[in-house]
């Protein structure tokens, strides 16, 4: 086993670590407060490579692996963790998606442009009547004169009203329930196609959140994506490398968290000295600290596994799972040791504390993590 970072790895924290202070930082609070996109930062962040940090240069990629990715979105997210969403669900889930499953023609007409960060994409499977159990997807694709026809909507689509490119999923064969599902490719000029509500949400402000519809929206052939009818088990295996995204954005924010925390508690001063001298408060950075780092190594875990060509489903279900519940736990006591100043704006903990809970929730919540974890243990015997 190895558990130093390559000189590389530690140069890239550096890098993306100094880019999100200069040109994120300034701007957390006003982009939260005004739900404002960060598009200018989206187009720098492709410019350097981290809009398709997985994929091979020759498709205009980084050509790095998970635990590089899983870095750059941790860094991110150590400063604002709506930058971090956009950029998961950009590489993570739509980018993934065409480069695991597309044609060669389809790789080559979408990755370029969705890695340089020229185009922005999302990923639409769950719907108002299809979340957890998003195999009861209602959206229908019709095969009709050489095309497909899209009716019905999705919910919850993180970059859906930024988005040049959407990957969604649409049942194509009704009484053959999972394997009656296919992906499709669809542009955002597409007659049909149409942006519903932007929701207005607790946390991930400045990250855009929406409704997706589709009404005849009429596809060639060739936007199929993946083996027909297999869209939803496609999904399964993009979403094993999903859940790896979303396990490092809650380790970003929980320390960004405790990074603020222990800062703090060395500032405060109490009863004549720092509050970081009083054990109860110590005891709370311990346990931060032992969080943070077992999310950390179950996550780098996960993802030198998917790096070296393994089945993740029960790997990354378990960092998902634990980091997102011990970054809510971090967030929490980020606000207590900062007492009355941890629940007003001009402190970032208070942000984190609101950010950190979609992780819970987002690509499968955590009651369902365990289902998948449960599943896996009881087939192993
Ligand atoms: C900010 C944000 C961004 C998102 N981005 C995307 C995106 O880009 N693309 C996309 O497709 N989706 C996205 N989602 C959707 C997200 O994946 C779903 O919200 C999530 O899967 C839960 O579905 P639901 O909200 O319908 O909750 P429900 O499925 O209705 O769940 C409600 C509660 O019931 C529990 N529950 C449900 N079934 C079971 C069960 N069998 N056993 C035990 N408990 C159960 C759940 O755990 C939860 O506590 C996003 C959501 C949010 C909030």
């Amino acid at each position: 086993m190895e558990f130093e970072y390559t000189p590389e790895q530690v140069q890239l924290r550096k890098a993306v670590r100094e880019f999100a202070e200069a040109e994120i930082a300034p701007h957390v609070a006003e982009w939260d407060e005004g739900q404002i996109f960060p598009l200018e930062v989206i187009r720098k962040l492709g410019r350097l490579g981290y809009m398709g940090v997985v994929f091979p240069e020759e498709l205009g990629g980084a050509g790095l692996g998970y635990i590089e990715y899983s870095i750059v979105i941790e860094e991110l997210s150590r400063v604002d963790g709506s930058v971090g969403i956009i950029v998961a669900a950009h590489n993570s889930l739509c980018t993934n998606h065409i480069y695991k499953m597309g044609s060669d023609e389809q790789r080559r007409r979408y990755i370029p442009q969705l890695a340089s960060g020229e185009w922005i994409g999302c990923w639409s499977l769950t719907e108002p009547e299809a979340g957890s159990d998003a195999a009861g997807t209602r959206t229908t694709a019709v095969e009709q004169d050489g095309c497909w026809v899209l009716n019905g909507a999705k919910t919850f689509t993180t970059n859906a009203h930024f988005a040049d490119v959407c990957v969604a999923m649409a049942v194509t064969d009704r009484a053959a329930a999972q394997h009656g599902i296919s992906a499709f490719i669809i542009e955002k000029n597409t007659s049909g196609y149409r942006l519903g509500k932007k929701e207005n949400k607790l946390g991930l402000r400045a990250s855009a959140t929406g409704e997706v519809i589709f009404e005849n929206c009429r596809l060639p052939e060739w936007q199929v994506l993946g083996r027909l009818h297999e869209g939803f088990v496609d999904s399964l295996r993009v979403l094993d490398g999903g859940r790896i995204s979303i396990a490092a954005l809650s380790i970003g924010m929980a320390q960004g968290a405790y990074d603020a925390a222990l800062r703090y508690s060395k500032q405060r001063r109490q009863f004549g000295r720092p509050i970081s001298e009083f054990q109860t408060i110590q005891n709370k950075l311990v346990d931060m600290a032992v969080d943070l780092d077992a999310a950390r190594l179950l996550n780098y875990r996960a993802a030198w596994m998917l790096d070296h060509g393994r089945r993740v489903t029960r790997e990354s279900s378990m960092a998902k799972l634990f980091a997102s519940e011990a970054a809510v736990r971090i967030a929490n006591e980020a606000v207590q040791i900062h007492g009355g100043y941890g629940f007003i704006k001009d402190y970032p903990v208070e942000k984190f504390y609101r950010d950190v809970k979609l992780c819970t929730i987002g690509e499968g919540t955590s009651e369902i993590q365990r289902l998948v974890i449960a599943r896996q243990l009881l087939k192993s015997e």
